[in-house]
């Protein structure tokens, strides 16, 4: 079975003081004897040197929660997978619901995303969802097939992609998914991603949505789950400590 993958996704938070008290607390707890799981930090941008210094000789792997969807060129403020890449960087998260929501990334965009962070050797975590009302007028499945199948373009390479189921309604909310609900969407996006690749496929699908310290073990052990993004709770040390220790 595959590595177990926990994402701690910063968000736009933090500064060179945190990133350094952080990473060296982090660093001083990993690697584990017999640690299961891959641990990856994505800081914003600026810090990515920072982070780097530190996870390059610990074992841990980098991140970025964006990237443009150009290789290079006049696009002033953007940046490339190829520039992530040369930072040291193995993930690219894809259309978190924060940049679908606040820069407008549709569909399109992210499976242009996707492929450009591929063919510059990240792994891009493309991220899914379904809003509170979609939940519960019980359109879920479908809302979250559909996204899915429309950020997947034809020549993606399926053994480097991860997917992270985030519900809407449950991210910075405290209101997790239960355990069952969690269960029944990776099952389904198992299903698509099987009926669009082949049934030998084994793309990690990753959880997120208030995941903390007290609800991690449960949401982790599920076969259905391949490990979790971690937002809030990734920013406290000692919340992050635990949610790796589980
Ligand atoms: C996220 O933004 O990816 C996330 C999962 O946030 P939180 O853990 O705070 O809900």
């Amino acid at each position: 079975m595959k590595q177990k993958i926990i994402i701690a996704n910063w968000k736009m938070n933090g500064n060179q003081r945190f990133c350094h008290d952080f990473m060296k607390q982090l660093c001083g707890e990993w690697p584990r004897a017999g640690a299961t799981y891959e641990i990856t930090i994505c800081p914003p941008f600026p810090y990515l040197p920072v982070v780097a210094s530190y996870v390059n000789r610990s074992g841990l792997s980098l991140g970025a929660q964006n990237c443009a969807e150009q290789i290079s060129g006049a696009f002033t403020g953007d940046v490339s997978a190829q520039m992530l890449r040369d930072m040291s960087c193995k993930y690219v998260l894809i259309g978190h619901s924060e940049r679908r929501q606040h820069h407008d990334e549709l569909n399109h965009v992210l499976a242009n995303k996707l492929l450009i962070a591929q063919q510059s050797h990240l792994i891009p975590v493309l991220c899914v969802g379904e809003g509170s009302s979609e939940r519960n007028n019980g359109s879920h499945l479908y809302t979250v097939s559909q996204q899915l199948l429309a950020c997947l373009p034809q020549q993606v390479d399926q053994e480097k992609l991860a997917i992270a189921y985030e519900p809407i309604w449950a991210i910075g909310s405290g209101r997790v998914a239960n355990l069952p609900e969690i269960a029944e969407m990776h099952e389904c996006i198992n299903q698509v991603l099987n009926t669009r690749f082949g049934s030998s496929v084994r793309i990690p699908i990753l959880y997120g949505g208030s995941v903390n310290p007290q609800n991690a073990r449960d949401i982790i052990n599920l076969k259905e789950v391949g490990g979790v993004l971690v937002g809030g709770a990734s920013l406290k040390i000692n919340d992050f400590l635990q949610i790796i220790s589980v």
